[in-house]
């Protein structure tokens, strides 16, 4: 069989580096066409040169002399900026990794999905600013959308070979994050550093600050809704502190399926990467005696804004995810430079959706990229007045 032409959008980071430790066991299976970082140009550079790839390209236009040095004399193209992004994204792929982290994922997926390319979705945000824009141009194109984020690779599994109007309801759990245990009056002094560290998983730095204050859940309420069309009224969260557990899918018999596993992303990107086969993965095997009990709680609003607002975006939709999605960015950067402390996040966001509401469109129907970014843009200036 021909290699699989494959493509790797931030393979520098904690879901590219896992990506390319499956990949790299299997050199023959594939031809890496675009490797794509940011900062991280010794290790972009290691990468292409391992993988053989086509083109490496860094998001920072001013690394690129860096990384034309550490590329020189190999076949290896380099190029740099968002633009030359967007345009290795386009090159003509197989299966491609979106794993860049926030909005600035969302246009190269785009451009790779328009393709015709599997996209393997990492990037939560791009179904949180413009859901219904991804499945249209993988529609069009006849290129597909797997889910990466676990919660959702574990519900994709669980309806594999079942009716979808059969579904009564989809419960995503959250591992409650750093500060779970936590009394909630102490939350007001919660330090960045406190927060990016995770009981269970390890993860970039942003999708673990995110997970304490459950933005993390918040965004992955929203992509639920997005990706399998579901009423926002079948979808909940509920706390689960062992994160064996990824996500349970309810049928109107009264079955739950369950999905269970390591917390190791290694399953779900390779899920993504063998789908529609499964084929056999470098991950734990869960020795159930040993672990005993898994353990659930509520998921409480009043300790976690974020879930509030979050069905309020999934019942409006339009462009209101775009909204709430920066505006979460330019809070969470305030809360890593201490602008701003960690309970004032959901503060921001609250705000912004709140002002952004009034505005004319933000219900649009039909979103295109343009519409998404001048959301973008605007929800980011309201953020950083207020804050
Ligand atoms: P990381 O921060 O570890 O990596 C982010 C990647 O994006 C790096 O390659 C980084 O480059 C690059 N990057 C950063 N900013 C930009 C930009 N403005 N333009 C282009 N590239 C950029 O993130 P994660 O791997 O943790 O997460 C990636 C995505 O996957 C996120 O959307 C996250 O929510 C999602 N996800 C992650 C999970 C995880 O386990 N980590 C689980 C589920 C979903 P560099 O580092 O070189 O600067
Ligand atoms: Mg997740």
């Amino acid at each position: 069989t021909q290699p699989r032409r494959i493509s790797i959008l931030g393979a520098t980071g904690s879901i590219g580096q896992n990506t390319i430790d499956l990949v790299a066991r299997d050199p023959d299976a594939y031809d890496v066409v675009a490797l794509t970082g940011g900062r991280n140009i010794a290790r972009l550079a290691a990468d292409a040169l391992a993988l053989h790839a086509e083109v490496a390209v860094t998001c920072h236009e001013d690394a690129l002399p860096e990384l034309r040095a550490a590329l020189a004399g190999s076949s290896v193209e380099a190029a740099a900026g968002d633009a030359a992004l967007v345009e290795a994204a386009r090159r003509p792929a197989d299966w491609v990794m979106s794993a860049i982290v926030g909005y600035a994922g969302l246009a190269p997926g785009l451009a790779a999905l328009e393709g015709g390319a599997t996209l393997a979705l990492a990037n939560k945000e791009s179904m949180v600013c413009a859901g219904a824009l991804m499945l249209e141009t993988a529609r069009r194109s006849g290129g597909r959308i797997l889910p990466v984020d676990s919660e959702h690779s574990a519900v994709f599994q669980a309806l594999i070979g079942e009716d979808i109007s059969a579904v009564e309801r989809v419960v995503i759990t959250a591992s409650g994050g750093a500060f779970r245990d936590w009394p909630i009056e102490r939350l007001a002094g919660a330090t960045p550093e406190q927060a990016s560290t995770h009981p269970n998983w390890a993860m970039g730095q942003r999708i673990t600050i995110d997970s304490a204050s459950m933005f993390n859940k918040a965004l992955e309420l929203i992509e639920t809704r997005e990706f399998f069309g579901l009423d926002p009224d079948r979808i909940e969260t509920v706390v689960h502190p062992e994160s064996l557990i990824h996500a349970l899918v309810g049928f109107t018999d009264g079955a739950f399926m369950a999905h269970v596993g390591p917390p190791d992303m290694r399953h779900a990107i390779g899920f993504a990467l063998h789908h529609p086969q499964r084929r056999a993965l470098p991950v734990a095997r869960l020795d159930l005696a040993a672990i005993g009990t898994l353990t659930f709680r509520p998921a409480d609003e009043t300790r976690w804004p974020a879930l509030r607002l979050a069905r309020e975006v999934m019942h409006r939709r339009g462009l209101s995810g775009a909204v709430f999605n920066a505006a979460k960015e330019a809070a969470l950067d305030a809360f890593i430079e201490r602008q701003i402390g960690f309970q004032q996040m959901s503060q921001v966001v609250e705000h912004v959706l709140d002002r952004v509401s009034a505005q004319a469109g933000l219900d649009d129907a039909v979103i295109d990229l343009d519409k998404v970014r001048a959301a973008d843009h605007l929800a980011r200036q309201l953020a950083a007045e207020f804050i």
